[in-house]
């Protein structure tokens, strides 16, 4: 085998956006040696892009936000299959986790008496979201990495892991090549922290970047463990549509928490048309009191485009289908229309919404204080992920740990916006803890020489001269892959759907072992699209897999032949995991019964 260049780290991270960071930091604190391993250079990872902002009930702009109604609305939001545990963890601890940050130099947007400002944001009942304009994960990526250079991490930029090793069952390390000179890394390690981000380059139009090729879902699957709820794709209502070149890009739901409202080519303000029963007593009924919710009137209900995400991209979708859309085939997102409200109106939407100004500005010559924007959904989030243990965030494999987006559990059919930033603070601090601890109580495990060539024999294999039919290049295969989810396996699904997207992506997966790249191991941007491309295809499998299964609606998952929920699907989670034939195995896991403490602040807060 080519050359090897080999590390040890008592805790291995995977990951450096929030929750790598975050759990980077604690490890560290623990007292164990820690490396940390990105596929891009540190600053860059996707927690960067985060803009509407970290909820947590802090109470700061509303007090009679607390840990309780901060529950209730993820579990709702969540549609109960979520792992109750996760969310009340997520939901206690997310105010300390922020005033931490702060500590550690966050600068967030402020209340006139000096307290961290919190925004509305959707399902949310209270202001909740510590926000820096519409920059938050840019002050949050910063404040972790400021912090945790000083903590004596070993951060190794560029570098992708291929292949987690095992020991008697147990992760004991990682496989991985450098970007730029495409060498091989071996990593020993007592303990692996999966943080790896989500999977959107599944998909066709996405509001994820280059890196999210749901990596740490196929190592985790590779290595035997439990996947759960990857059905669930969240669809953010809002992507830009115009021009092609930036179509999927996010406009946050920041720009509607400030009064931006939604409306078809007719000018009909359509969100009321359709409105929950879940959340009818909560939902504004007329415009007046939607647009004094947004201003901070506290006697008033939110305006249905607050709606959870799920809903408001079906709905948008639904105008699409009828007609009612825009010209580029969205519908229009006008906060310009403040101006009939406020006398600054856009001074204040520059000031709230910088980001989205120059955004639209720039790419598609918009002045948004003056004209709609034109929108559409984009795939956003996977709530889906690794299974793992509510408090300590091992995995179902010991020694594996997950956190942030690439673990399951704490969203359950659809995640609430701000909940993702929180979500990589507690959870990334609590594997980061029980890593160090586990790498404390246990020996090196030993390095199974036959894993690392295996690994390095799969990854080389594209340079190979191909046989007759001469293998091809990998990205037509990721293109036909990306289109196929978006097609067939997107917001509305069907059976009949999936079932030609499962026979396309097994046939994609076939071309793939044929795929063939040319040029050197120097960096080959070819090559690691053939690289990626196997996680990618394990990944789509899994969500059409589970999507075909879960015969009902519930969240991100809209089932056309199945409109309604099934109460028989609300008591269980999905589960993949490798058979020992290598074959994708699924599962239905009871949800563990809720303590009635928690039963009844979810019936107080109904
Ligand atoms: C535009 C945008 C705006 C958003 N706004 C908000 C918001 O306001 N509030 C909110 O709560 N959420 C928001 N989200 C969602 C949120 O940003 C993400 O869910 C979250 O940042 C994910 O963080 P993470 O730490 O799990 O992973 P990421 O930040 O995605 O980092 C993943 C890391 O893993 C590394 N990696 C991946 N694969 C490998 C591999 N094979 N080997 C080595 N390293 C690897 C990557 O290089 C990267 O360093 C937004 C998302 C987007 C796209």
């Amino acid at each position: 085998m080519s050359e090897v260049e080999t590390f040890e780290h008592d805790v291995l991270v995977i990951g450096a956006g929030g929750a790598g960071l975050r759990a980077a930091i604690e490890a560290s604190a623990g007292g164990v040696s820690v490396g940390l391993v990105c596929k891009s250079l540190l600053g860059k990872a996707h927690t960067v892009m985060a803009e509407g902002g970290i909820a947590a009930a802090l109470g700061n702009v509303d007090e009679r936000d607390n840990w309780r109604v901060h529950f209730a609305d993820t579990m709702r939001g969540g549609q109960y299959v979520n792992n109750w545990r996760m969310a009340e963890l997520h939901a206690r601890e997310a105010p300390e986790r922020v005033r931490e940050l702060e500590a550690w130099g966050a600068l967030f947007d402020r209340t006139p008496d000096g307290r961290i400002l919190q925004r509305n944001f959707g399902g949310h009942r209270y202001p909740r979201l510590a926000h820096v304009g519409d920059r938050t994960g840019l002050e949050m990526i910063r404040t972790l990495q400021d912090h945790g250079i000083h903590q004596g991490i070993d951060v190794h930029m560029e570098c992708t892991v291929l292949a987690l090793l095992k020991d008697e069952g147990r992760v004991v390390g990682a496989f991985a090549y450098e970007r730029a000179r495409g060498r091989f890394r071996l990593f020993k390690a007592k303990a692996v922290v999966l943080a790896t981000g989500g999977i959107g380059r599944a998909y066709k139009i996405t509001s994820n970047s280059w890196e999210y090729t749901g990596d740490g879902h196929a190592l985790a699957y590779h290595a035997g463990a439990d996947l759960a709820d990857m059905e669930f794709i969240q669809f953010h209502p809002t992507g830009m549509i115009w021009p092609p070149s930036v179509q999927g890009i996010l406009v946050t739901e920041g720009v509607r928490g400030e009064g931006g409202v939604l409306r078809n080519k007719e000018g009909h303000r359509f969100m009321f048309d359709e409105i929950p029963e879940a959340y009818r007593k909560q939902t504004a009924d007329n415009e007046e009191e939607g647009w004094r919710y947004t201003q901070g009137d506290r006697n008033a209900r939110r305006p249905p485009e607050l709606l959870t995400r799920d809903h408001v991209a079906r709905c948008i979708v639904r105008e699409i289908k009828e007609g009612r859309g825009s010209p580029h085939g969205g519908v229009f997102l006008d906060i310009s229309w403040i101006k009939q409200r406020l006398p600054n109106a856009a001074e204040r939407i520059k000031k709230k919404l910088p980001s989205m100004y120059h955004q639209f500005k720039q790419l598609a010559d918009i002045d948004i204080t003056a004209e709609p924007m034109e929108v559409g959904p984009t795939t956003h989030y996977v709530m889906g992920g690794v299974s793992v243990d509510a408090d300590t965030q091992m995995s179902t494999v010991p020694g594996l740990f997950a956190a942030g987006e690439c673990a399951a559990g704490i969203n359950g059919a659809n995640r609430l916006g701000g909940n993702s930033l929180s979500d990589l603070l507690v959870f990334g601090k609590r594997a980061g803890e029980f890593a160090a601890r586990f790498a404390k109580d246990n020996a090196p495990g030993r390095i199974d020489t036959r894993q690392t060539e295996e690994a390095a024999r799969r990854a080389l294999a594209p340079f190979e001269p191909r046989a007759a039919n001469g293998g091809e290049g990998p990205y037509s295969i990721q293109e036909e892959l990306q289109d196929m989810m978006q097609d067939l396996v997107g917001i509305v699904r069907k059976e009949e759907e999936m079932r030609r997207a499962l026979q396309g992506i097994r046939a994609l997966a076939e071309r793939a072992t044929r795929v063939r790249v040319t040029g050197n191991r120097e960096y080959n941007p070819g090559w690691h699209t053939a690289l990626d491309l196997d996680n990618l295809l394990v990944v789509a499998e899994m969500v059409a897999r589970s999507a075909l299964e879960r015969k009902e609606s519930r969240g991100a998952q809209f089932r056309e032949d199945y409109p309604d929920k099934d109460e028989s699907f609300g008591r269980v989670n999905l589960v993949v995991r490798k058979s020992a034939e290598g074959e994708l195995q699924l599962s239905r896991r009871p949800i563990p019964e809720m303590p009635e403490e928690l039963k009844k602040i979810i019936q107080e807060m109904a």
